[in-house]
């Protein structure tokens, strides 16, 4: 065992001198993969520990400091000073006279009270920081970084542990002043009249990864880049699509009569495997309870799953979305798998209805007899990823190629979202309102299929960050137990994100954004990726960071996909009214007449029956009024329907790049996404892939926008759903 964990770590030793290549077009096989040795002492940080040492650090710093001025932010010159003086310069009273990132808004100067909150520059006042004066001083103590933890829930503990670690300071019961970082356990809105400093949610963010929206989200790339996004099973939005549904999986059976395809159908507002069945018969849907149709997907199941140890088993990646725009992701190097409890079989008749077989669920699994608690990483039904990548690496498989597909799954799923989501930051913390920026972790549900590739089943908003499992500790008696496997993984990635979200541990580089839909100056890449991973902070005596920098990382890689942004940019444009999500028709006819769309063939009066048409379909009795009018998902079919028409020749894609170059450059250069630069069409053409379709053939119509035009026809879409149920840090 010893020498094949060595021989292991040879091969990632090459590995990593291959990700040295910035150019390449895949993603870097070398992320620091979540690989450990079963044997190896467990890092109690959470990290994995073998990464590029520390011992970088102060030349990073000089690097950093060297690829930018040698100024300060007041524009003194820094020589003569020490890397870690430099680096403290770096966070305190400059930092907060700069824009915070992804809201545009200057800290320095407010000193209302608002709401029962302060903003920021009352909390800096009390910081025994040196200011931009002429004369530098050296900082000596800065105040700890101020965590408001009232709404946490069931993350308390592992927050608890987490600002401890850091010697930061904790308000469990909420503050009357501002704090630096809000917790909020379920969604942006638990904690109303935030007016600074950061919350650790999206607004939207809840409703945009509901299964609906999500797989409708996918879709729509999936119309524009089909290689790309074939890492979402097929999927039908009930009941809209029940009869699309039924139709296809007629013909499928028609055209082979072996064939036999399993479907898992999903409540919408569903988790923990609540209310999902598998079925083969389309007869089999319960499509209505009580006297109301029931919202789910149904979705293609994937009938060959790999295996360990004979049971299906999926993994739970954490990702943590920095910044909106910019857009900054990162993704924790270790990971959970969750393991069922009953030997894998194909799908039949006869084991449909068998849960602990085909459901990965902690939720479910737990109620088992057979579920195995476990203090070990690499044993029992909860394991950590990198232990799961060890054996599968034993066993001779390609893991550098399966993690550089999972962070491009990661990538590509949250440039899906991303264009829901600016529209719901905008109507929620609109540019000139005072409020705060957001960051959050997500929980991706990853399964691999027996070939490898890696499947998304979900994104979870609200990951579960307990640290802790109920147990039998006697008979009938009920305890929360620690689990060191959670605690393992969960400390780690709560403590790195504060680490990352630290106030004052900003970059010297980070670019003043606008919020919104405003214009986006373009993303510098940093030529180190890496830089960030191995900043020390204030505690200093820190592990490296167990979350790793891929986005922008692999802009180069990736940008072209990012065609929706800009269509939500011209809708944010038009949308007029602050805090408003859908556009109106005099808006519409705005857009049409300012970008000069209409001409002879395509007169005003077809544009309103566009209009009338597409909202028609994406619009259900909605009781409230202020709701009424175009949403962006209709926005964008409207979109691909007026690039069809323009660009008759060109294939979807091309139409759409066409129509948006077009409309851009009627619009001046405020319109765009951040990484307009690379978002060309030849580029979104060239992209190569490995095409490895699942179960079921996505259908390719001849015409893409042929195809857009019969679905939107077919099926009505979904209406946007209002936060009422949230859901509460799921553990799956
Ligand atoms: P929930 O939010 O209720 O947990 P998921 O989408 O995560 O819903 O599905 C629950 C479980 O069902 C997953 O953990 C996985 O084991 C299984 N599952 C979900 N979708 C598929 C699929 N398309 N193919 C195979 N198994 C699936």
């Amino acid at each position: 065992m010893g020498d094949h964990y060595g021989d292991v770590r040879v091969q990632l030793g090459r590995m990593k001198s291959l990700g040295e290549d910035a150019g390449k077009e895949d993603v870097d096989p070398d992320e620091e993969m979540p690989l450990s040795s079963p044997s190896a002492s467990p890092d109690p940080t959470g990290c994995i520990t073998a990464v590029p040492g520390t011992d970088a650090l102060s030349a990073d710093i000089c690097k950093q400091k060297g690829k930018r001025s040698s100024k300060n932010p007041c524009g003194k010159p820094l020589q003569g000073f020490p890397a870690h003086a430099v680096k403290n310069f770096n966070s305190p009273l400059c930092d907060q006279t700069l824009h915070i990132k992804g809201t545009g808004k200057i800290l320095q100067g407010k000193s209302a009270e608002s709401n029962g909150n302060y903003v920021g520059v009352h909390e800096s006042s009390n910081t025994q920081e040196p200011r931009c004066e002429d004369d530098f001083k050296l900082p000596r103590k800065r105040r700890p970084v101020t965590v408001d933890t009232s709404k946490a829930k069931t993350s308390l503990e592992a927050l608890k542990l987490s600002i401890k670690e850091l010697q930061w300071k904790e308000f469990h019961t909420g503050r009357r002043a501002a704090c630096d970082i809000y917790w909020h356990g379920v969604s942006f809105h638990d904690n109303e009249n935030i007016v600074s400093g950061q919350v650790n949610k999206f607004p939207g963010m809840v409703e945009m990864l509901r299964k609906i929206n999500l797989s409708r989200a996918v879709r729509t790339m999936q119309e524009l880049f089909p290689e790309e996004y074939d890492f979402y099973p097929r999927s039908w939005i009930l009941p809209e699509e029940y009869q699309q549904f039924s139709t296809e999986i007629r013909m499928v059976k028609e055209s082979d009569a072996t064939e036999s395809p399993t479907f898992i159908v999903k409540p919408d507002g569903g988790s923990q495997g609540d209310g999902i069945y598998l079925i083969r018969d389309p007869g089999d849907l319960k499509l209505v309870v009580g006297a109301q149709a029931k919202q789910a997907v149904v979705q293609e199941y994937i009938h060959k799953p790999l295996l360990i140890d004979k049971l299906k088993f999926d993994i739970r990646l954490y990702v943590l979305i920095k910044s909106m725009q910019p857009l900054e992701i990162y993704i924790a190097k270790e990971g959970l798998t969750r393991f069922c409890t009953e030997p894998y079989q194909e799908p039949s008749q006869k084991n449909l209805s068998r849960v602990f077989m085909h459901l990965t669920n902690y939720s479910l699994n737990v109620q088992s007899g057979n579920y195995v608690h476990s203090d070990s990483q690499n044993t029992g039904s909860k394991r950590t990823l990198s232990s799961v990548l060890y054996r599968l690496a034993a066993k001779g498989v390609d893991i550098k190629r399966v993690w550089s597909d999972i962070i491009a799954l990661v990538i590509k799923s949250v440039i899906a979202v991303l264009p829901d989501l600016k529209v719901h930051y905008q109507a929620d913390i609109p540019p000139a309102k005072p409020g705060p920026t957001c960051f959050q972790i997500l929980g991706f549900d990853i399964l691999l299929m027996k070939n490898l590739k890696p499947v998304l089943l979900e994104v979870n908003s609200n990951p579960s960050m307990r640290i802790e499992h109920e147990q039998e500790v006697a008979p009938g008696v009920f305890e929360y137990v620690p689990s060191p496997v959670d605690e393992q993984v969960k400390v780690g990635v709560i403590r790195d994100t504060l680490r990352l979200m630290d106030p004052f541990n900003k970059k010297l580089t980070a670019t003043p954004q606008p919020r919104g839909g405003g214009s986006d100056p373009l993303e510098v890449i940093p030529a180190d990726g890496d830089s960030l991973d191995r900043s020390p902070d204030n505690a200093g005596n820190l592990p490296p960071l167990c979350l790793k920098q891929v986005y922008p990382k692999y802009t180069k890689q990736f940008s072209h996909l990012r065609l929706v942004e800009r269509i939500a940019a011209l809708f944010i444009r038009f949308l007029g009214v602050k805090g408003n999500m859908r556009l109106g028709p005099t808006a519409f006819r705005t857009f049409i007449r300012t970008c000069k769309l209409s001409n002879s063939n395509f007169t005003m009066a077809s544009v309103d029956i566009l209009y009338i048409d597409i909202t028609r379909r994406w619009s259900f009795a909605l009781a409230d009024s202020r709701e009424a009018g175009m949403g962006l998902q209709a926005f964008v079919e409207a979109f691909f329907n007026l690039a069809g028409r323009r660009f008759k020749s060109l294939t979807l894609r091309e139409q759409v790049v066409s129509l948006l170059d077009l409309c851009e450059s009627h619009l001046g250069p405020q319109s765009g996404v951040e990484d307009r630069r690379s978002l060309s069409c030849s580029r979104a053409l060239q992209r190569g892939s490995r095409p490895q379709a699942l179960y079921i053939p996505h259908p390719r119509p001849s015409s893409p926008a042929a195809q857009r035009r019969a679905t939107s026809q077919d099926c009505r879409p979904h209406q946007r759903p209002k936060p009422r149920t949230l859901r509460a840090n799921v553990e799956n």
